[in-house]
């Protein structure tokens, strides 16, 4: 009997399997309880485009040094085509550089021909990595939800993209990746998902205008974050230590990871946020504090990418300064 290629299979894992799903084609079906923090997949990139204009040219030119076993997993991803012009902005502004303007042609073209393209199977699939972008041909297989159970990264020490999951799941839960930022509101996450040919209709997509809706907490949990970013962003990085003297600056931090955790926000961000928490606290001279929030960093850290991500050292070793200052307080 011949196989059917266009049956997308899972690499050799205990972890998850790739089931068709009623209205949604494929997805990633977990086989038993995973906990967060477990490693489900580690994938090598299939198509690279490293620093570059993204035309249809640089997709073609990568495409064509691929062997024929990796063309045919290539082709057999999901693509987005066959979108209604309608839905998209017809002009392109004058001041827009030539080669912009090709770029914007051309995926214009490519998302709303009746055919499947290779550059249509590019913009559907693409990740970002180190200094451009790749296809992952098994992390691609992971549908989206604002509210998703996994998150995904580059790993540049291991030259990898991995999957973590970030919230238990249980066997037959379907597992779930973000495509769009976790804290943007409902609109712009519609605009972003366009992109990818479809209208979420996951638990923080639902209506909003019921107010015990889980929809409505979570607007609600995003609005409150963004105006905390935008309050905070400016005093965070390089000018935290000018942060640390205004007032209310570690409890609005504080709050921001209230709220990531209540939305299932278990990213690389939320470990940034107690990062800097226990830098403030340090500059402060709270180092219990400190060494509490330096304990969650590394510990989200750890579970969102892994010891062997590239900064997880230095999550280590700022946890490791704490202690060292609060054993020269001891008597
Ligand atoms: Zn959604």
């Amino acid at each position: 009997m011949a196989l059917n290629v266009n049956i997308p299979v899972a690499p050799e894992n205990e972890y998850y399997q790739i089931r068709e799903i009623p209205g949604k084609g494929y997805g990633c079906i977990a086989l038993q309880p995973i906990e967060r923090g477990t490693r489900i997949l580690e994938d090598d990139p299939l198509l690279i485009i490293p620093f570059a204009h993204y035309l249809k040219s640089d997709i073609e030119k990568a495409f064509a040094e691929l062997t024929s076993e990796q063309k045919k997993l290539y082709l057999s991803l999901h693509s987005s085509h066959g979108q209604d012009p309608r839905k998209w902005p017809s002009k392109i502004a004058d001041n827009i550089y030539p080669r912009e303007r090709q770029r914007i042609e051309e995926q214009h073209a490519a998302r709303t021909t009746d055919q499947p393209s290779l550059l249509s199977i590019f913009q559907t699939n693409c990740m970002e990595m180190k200094d451009g972008a790749a296809v992952f041909p098994q992390a691609a297989r992971f549908n989206h939800c604002c509210n998703p159970n996994a998150c995904f990264t580059w790993n540049d020490k291991i030259g990898k993209e991995t999957i973590h999951i970030m919230n238990h799941v249980v066997a037959g839960d379907e597992i779930t990746i973000s495509y769009c930022d976790m804290i943007h509101d409902k609109p712009s996450r519609t605009y972003e998902l366009k992109h990818y040919g479809f209208v979420c209709d996951c638990r923080a997509c639902a209506d909003e205008s019921d107010e015990t809706t889980f929809a409505h907490e979570s607007a609600e949990r995003r609005f409150k974050l963004l105006e905390l970013d935008r309050e905070t962003k400016f005093l965070r990085g390089s000018r935290l230590n000018e942060g640390a003297k205004q007032e209310n600056f570690a409890s609005k931090l504080l709050q921001m990871a209230v709220l990531h955790q209540r939305e299932g926000d278990f990213t690389p961000r939320l470990a940034v946020i107690y990062l800097d928490i226990a830098l403030v606290c340090e500059v402060k001279g709270d180092l219990r504090m400190a060494e509490m929030a330096a304990v969650k960093a590394v510990e989200i850290k750890k579970n969102c990418q892994g010891t062997d991500f590239p900064t997880f050292a230095k999550y280590i070793d700022f946890l490791d300064r704490i202690r060292r200052k609060l054993a020269m307080q001891r008597p």
